[in-house]
Order: structure tokens, then C-alpha cells, then sequence
């Protein structure tokens, strides 16, 4: 969780969704991140050999980071679209949370959908829902595809598109308006 300006805070304590999992599915580590932060969460040591936390991140309480002096430095960079609108002028504190809202309340809709489809039967994080459904999506064969639930085609591409434009998510980044049913 990001810059501590009394805006971005105000903003950050309603939202999380760059620490609940819904933007990312982890958060890089330095090894000095680590020694720092061994006891709070499991490290996972990823193939190429970096350090990371998995994502919701046992940090988050739900409204903000226990661990915020310590925490990592990816997290101390970080800044989401919605901060950087804020900082530029552009947003107003008051819209931007509207608009966090706005879209939780599209993710917590969203990731429901999924979960319940989801084969693995197992709870996921949106992040994750979302890949997966991609993933998922891609497998079909074509008349499969046009046979899928339109609404839902819609939502999640209207949370995708929210995510990519807002939040700098990159893998939504090209995401492109959706089509209504
Ligand atoms: S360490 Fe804190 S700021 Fe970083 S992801 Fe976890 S809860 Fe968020
Ligand atoms: S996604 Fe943006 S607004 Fe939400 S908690 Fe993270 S930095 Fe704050």
C-alpha cells in the first residue's frame, strides 16, 4: 500500500484491492524485505528465484497494512492508476472513492460468479478467478464460446477494462469496452 498522504490514506482504507489479491497474485520481496518480514507470512520462493509473498497478503487486516513501517519495498513504491489520478488533479479524493467502490462491489459480484463455476472447487482470489476464466474461455471451441452466459461475458469484461484502465492492472491494459448482451 502506497504514498501516506492523508488522500491516498483515506482512499487506501477503503479499498485494498492491491493487497487482497484482486490486482496481483503476489508481492515481490527483497532479502531484506524477508529478514524483515519472515514471521509475518509464508515466503514463496518463486521458479526464477525471487522472493514473494502469495496474494491476499496475511499483512492486510481487511482495511490496511499491520505491517506498514516494515513493509516491502514494492509495496513502499507502489502506486495505483487511481493514486496517480489523484496526484495529478484529475480525481478527487471524493470520486476516487466512489469509484473504489464502485468497482469492489463489481469484483466481490464477479468473483462469486466465478467461484461458483469454477471447477477446482477450491476459494481463489479474483486475480487468480480471472486467469483462469481466461484460460478457461480460450480452451472452448468456438461454438462453445458463443454458447457462454452473455451477462457474464459482460461483467467480467467491464471489471477487466475497470481494473486495466483505474488500477494499471497490465494484463487488462488493452481490455477493450465489452459489448452489451
Ligand atoms: S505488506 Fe502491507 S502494503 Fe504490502 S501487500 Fe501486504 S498489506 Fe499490502
Ligand atoms: S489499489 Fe490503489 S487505492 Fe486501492 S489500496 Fe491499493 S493503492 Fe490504494
Amino acid at each position: 500500500m502506497p504514498p501516506i498522504s492523508e488522500q491516498a490514506s483515506r482512499i487506501c482504507s477503503h479499498c485494498g484491492l492491491c493487497c487482497n489479491g484482486s490486482l496481483y497474485s503476489a508481492v515481490p520481496l527483497t532479502p531484506a524485505d524477508r529478514s524483515k518480514l519472515i514471521a509475518v507470512a509464508e515466503v514463496l520462493v518463486e521458479a526464477n528465484g525471487d522472493l514473494a509473498w502469495l496474494q491476499p497478503c496475511a499483512a492486510h487486516d481487511g482495511s490496511g497494512c499491520t505491517v506498514y513501517d516494515r513493509r516491502p519495498l514494492a509495496c513502499r513504491e507502489y502506486q495505483c492508476g487511481v493514486l496517480d489520478s489523484v496526484a495529478a488533479g484529475s480525481l478527487s479524493a471524493g470520486d476516487a472513492v466512489m469509484l473504489v467502490s464502485q468497482v469492489k462491489s463489481l469484483a466481490q459480484s464477479v468473483a462469486a460468479r466465478l467461484s461458483a463455476i469454477d471447477t477446482q472447487q477450491q476459494p481463489k482470489p479474483l486475480y487468480q478467478l480471472l486467469n483462469d476464466f481466461d484460460q478457461h474461455v480460450q480452451l472452448l471451441d468456438p461454438a462453445a464460446q458463443r454458447a457462454m452466459d452473455p451477462a457474464l461475458l459482460l461483467t467480467v469484461g467491464t471489471l477487466k477494462m475497470m481494473l486495466g484502465k483505474h488500477f494499471k492492472v497490465l494484463e487488462f491494459a488493452d481490455e477493450q469496452p465489452p459489448q452489451s448482451p
